[in-house]
């Protein structure tokens, strides 16, 4: 991409009512744009990093067999009627509206009911299961607090996998996996280092899910941890009961505040029962579909890893989420040439700053859009047929030569 093509510009200003670092470091460096309080636009860079977010979990989630789909964003009250759920404020506040033809609308805050709904359709025996569907859709809640930037959106982007199983032993098989898998997402999305999964209240249908709560000062969760971080509890469940359940009474606990960047739940039959979700077994009996959902917070990890690792300089992202992977800067005519040609080899890997400004300015935007390596090509380095290439994250500079950058 060519800065100078580009109708992105990084902001002296972040917006003024802009109180998270995240939010402010991304609306200044041009990522995402600002509506209104927990609303925002992502520009190109930042839509970039959001599908490198979604590659990663999608490779994951595909290589344990999970199927992709997109379901709509306004949603039929019916089916949340049956779980009582339209009407009562379990999940987050809804956005609902009147029909002028009669009736009512809600615009989506989760998928269960609409999933379990659509699977009627096709569930009907054993022979159908197990299956796994998931989307990356937009959510829609009317959150009281919608101050932490990407971390918490009144619209935000979330992953949601939905699983059915003909056994309860089938869906901790599953789970299982999907413990497996998430660890590898973080992993890959530069998260592993910092995030745990702790023990959470479980409703009245298991006894614990899961969270996956990545360790951050202005993460809006209490978590507590021991010695080996080998157990981890969200705050609500740190009491003497459960850590003995847990074998671990009597161990020391920290505490930090997390933020949670995903969820895992074992749903049985909470809404497969009220929803009607059934299928006929190898001896022809009607049984209950057994559930489990598993949800990563897209956007919100985006905001976390700009708030976890950027410096008073600006943002700093790990590679397998940076929008590019090179800065290019070309000083002087020879270094431009040169620049433009080594730019048209490497097109789907740089970000080319070709804009007529002072190489200063140039710099100073390189940090601000922590790009994990800015190259440089100058008369100076060509002379040694090279580019300086430095790390965002150490500042170290090295003159490496123009063939093995
Ligand atoms: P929280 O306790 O933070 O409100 P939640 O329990 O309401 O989260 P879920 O409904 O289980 O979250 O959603 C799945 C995931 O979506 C969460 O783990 C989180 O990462 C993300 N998420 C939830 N609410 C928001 C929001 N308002 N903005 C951005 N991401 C969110
Ligand atoms: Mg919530």
């Amino acid at each position: 991409m060519r800065l100078s093509k580009s109708f992105v510009k990084t902001l002296r200003e972040a917006p003024k009512d802009e109180l998270a670092r995240n939010g402010a470091l991304l609306s200044r460096a041009g990522y995402i744009h600002k509506e209104m309080a927990g609303v925002y636009d992502y520009l190109p860079l930042g839509l970039r990093v959001i599908e490198n977010i979604k590659k990663i979990i999608r490779e994951e989630l595909n290589a344990l067999g999970c199927e992709e789909v997109l379901m709509s964003s306004l949603q039929n009250p019916e089916p949340w009627e049956k779980t009582g759920r339209f009407s009562d404020q379990e999940v987050d506040i809804w956005f609902k509206t009147e029909l002028s033809s009669g009736g009512a609308l809600g615009l989506a805050p989760t998928h269960e009911e609409p999933m379990v709904n659509m699977l009627k359709s096709y569930i009907s025996s054993y022979k159908d299961l197990p299956l796994y569907v998931y989307q990356f859709q937009t959510k829609f809640r009317n959150e009281l607090r919608a101050k932490s930037g990407l971390m918490r959106g009144r619209e935000f982007l979330m992953k949601d996998l939905y699983s059915f199983h003909a056994s309860e032993e089938d869906l901790d098989k599953f789970y299982a996996e999907v413990e497996k898998a998430y660890a590898r997402i973080f992993e890959k999305l530069g998260l592993g280092n910092d995030t745990y999964e702790t023990f959470a209240s479980g409703g009245i249908f298991a006894k614990y899910s899961h969270e996956y709560q990545t360790v951050l000062p202005v993460g809006e969760d209490t978590i507590y941890y021991n010695s080996d971080h080998s157990v981890v509890l969200n705050k609500e469940v740190y009491n003497d009961e459960v850590l003995e359940d847990l074998g671990v009474k009597g161990a020391e606990f920290a505490e930090t505040t997390a933020a949670e960047v995903g969820n895992i739940f074992k749903l049985k039959f909470k809404y497969s029962e009220p929803l009607g979700l059934k299928f006929s077994s190898e001896n022809n009996e009607m049984k209950t579909v057994y559930m489990g959902c598993y949800g990563i917070g897209v956007s919100r990890v985006m905001g976390v890893i700009a708030e976890k690792f950027a410096d008073d300089k600006g943002l700093v992202w790990p590679e397998a989420v940076a929008p590019f992977k090179y800065y290019l800067v070309g000083i002087g005519e020879n270094g431009m040439h040169e620049a433009e040609k080594w730019y048209k080899e490497h097109e789907d890997l740089v970000l080319f700053d070709d804009r007529d400004v002072r190489p200063g300015e140039k710099f100073a935007d390189a940090e601000l859009l922590g790009i994990p390596y800015r190259v440089v090509i100058s008369d100076k380095t060509l002379a040694e047929e090279s580019a300086e290439v430095t790390d965002r994250r150490t500042g170290e500079p090295r003159l490496i030569k123009l063939t093995e950058i």
